[in-house]
């Protein structure tokens, strides 16, 4: 039962965009279906092997692979240091999600998202990527790494 929607992650599969935020259906569906909150550390699959599926009865959960969480650091950890560093920066989450979500739906391009905040390109391609600034408080934004 493949994913009619449009935007896909090479990991996580289908993914949609509400209010600027993002969300991996697989797992939002799983979590429906099972009632039960996955750990950062779960990760959810399909079993038949279709790329997209979204199937409810073919989504199994697993362990993500071991190098995707980061070798010595545990995601709480990570969470406290990425919290610090954020609480540093001239601009709140707010507004790095806010441009997140317009560059990931084509409104900005990732150069003049860069501009608003006064950052590299580099630093705002990993913001849009979620590997910079993740948001903690939403368990179910995709990380492209
Ligand atoms: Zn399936």
């Amino acid at each position: 039962m493949p994913w009619s929607g449009k935007f896909f992650k090479p990991r996580q599969g289908p993914v949609v965009n509400l209010d600027g935020k993002e969300y991996v259906l697989r797992r939002v569906i799983y979590e429906v279906r099972t009632r039960k909150k996955l750990a950062q550390s779960e990760s959810v699959r399909p079993s038949c092997g279709e790329a997209n599926c979204i199937h409810p009865q073919h989504l199994t959960k697993e362990p993500r692979n071991t190098p995707l969480i980061g070798r010595a650091r545990l995601p709480s950890t990570r969470e406290k240091l990425a919290r610090a560093q954020q609480a540093k920066a001239p601009y709140s989450m707010e507004e790095v999600q806010a441009l997140r979500g317009r560059c990931i739906r084509g409104e900005l391009t990732r150069v003049a998202a860069a501009k608003c905040l006064g950052v590299s390109v580099e630093t705002m391609e990993r913001m849009v990527n979620g590997l910079a600034w993740r948001d903690f408080s939403n368990p179910y934004q995709s990380l492209t790494a």
